[in-house]
């Protein structure tokens, strides 16, 4: 569990969204769906701890993704 409450895979496919198909919404939905208000934390709030990696089913490299999702969006 992300200490900063991230929503990784739903970060992710926001991001593969905008990048893929050009959702037009998606810095909308990244503000106030994903962050914000909700109280779960955005890209550039991860600590890098490397927690999350370590149970990646996928073996995904989330923090150099996150930083990718933060220069997207923020
Ligand atoms: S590396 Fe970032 S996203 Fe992963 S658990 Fe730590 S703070 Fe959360």
């Amino acid at each position: 569990m992300c200490r900063n409450k991230l929503l990784i895979p739903d970060l992710f496919k926001l991001y593969n969204n905008f990048v893929l198909y050009h959702d037009r919404n998606a810095k909308y939905y990244y503000d106030n769906v994903l962050t914000g208000s909700t109280g779960h934390g955005k890209a550039s709030d991860c600590v890098y701890c490397g927690s999350c990696e370590k149970v990646c089913p996928q073996q995904l490299n989330i923090r150099q993704l996150l930083r990718k999702v933060a220069e997207t969006f923020e």
